[in-house]
């Protein structure tokens, strides 16, 4: 029987194959932006994300212009992404927040930026990764579903369990990227309805009874 860490090697290397150049889908240009853009992402798409912040960020150029902005046209500008009002009120709190209590610097610091206002531990933990390169993995629904599907975690494990498994099982130096391969992956080729098993070199390894009219 494969262990897990051969499974996982197997994973990686397919991943590497398959999405060698995967990286954050998010545009932005500042720590800040980085931060404000998934915070955004939350139940929506990165494409509708970019749309509005392409508007957003080119409107409104710093922190100061976002902390002094008219919540009215954050909310006409963001529509488009769902529970706008909410999120327009945290952009300007966040805003606010950094520029009085971290000099407008996104801090490496767990703990504050789970303080801040819409910011959980999935958005700290993609800032974590991408701006500080700390080992971490933000599970999110494709992370979740291929990591149950290839047999790495259990259907039951809950978000926390599934990365405290994964973060486990991945060597460390491979993580920032497998994250973004993992993301890849269930977005574009283990989707949620009708996965591409037909042509997946992991058919073998996969636990999901969805494969098997694919196998040979
Ligand atoms: S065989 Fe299908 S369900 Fe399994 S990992 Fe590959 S694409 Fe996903």
């Amino acid at each position: 029987m494969m262990t897990k860490k051969i499974l996982i090697t197997e994973i990686i290397d397919y991943l590497e194959e398959l999405f060698p150049n995967a990286d954050c889908e998010l545009n932005y240009s500042k720590d800040y932006e980085l931060l404000l853009a998934v915070m955004m992402s939350a139940q929506t798409t990165d494409v509708r994300v970019n749309m509005v912040t392409a508007i957003l960020f080119k409107k409104y150029p710093n922190l100061e212009s976002l902390a002094n902005a008219d919540i009215e046209d954050i909310m006409a500008i963001i529509k488009p992404i769902g529970t706008y009002k909410k999120k327009s009120q945290n952009i300007i709190d966040i805003a606010n927040k950094l520029l009085k209590e971290q000099n407008g610097i996104v801090p490496q610091d767990r703990e504050y930026l789970e303080s801040l206002p819409g910011v959980g531990r999935k958005t700290t933990n993609v800032i974590l990764s991408i701006l500080y390169k700390e080992p971490v993995l933000a599970v999110d629904t494709h992370v979740s579903r291929v990591s149950v599907r290839l047999g790495l975690v259990n259907k039951k494990d809950d978000v926390l369990t599934i990365e405290k498994k994964l973060t486990k099982l991945i060597p460390k130096d491979k993580i920032n990227k497998l994250h973004h391969q993992l993301i890849f992956f269930g977005r574009y080729h283990c989707k949620a309805r009708n996965p591409e098993c037909q042509k997946c070199k992991l058919i073998n390894i996969c636990k999901d009874d969805i494969r098997k009219p694919f196998l040979h």
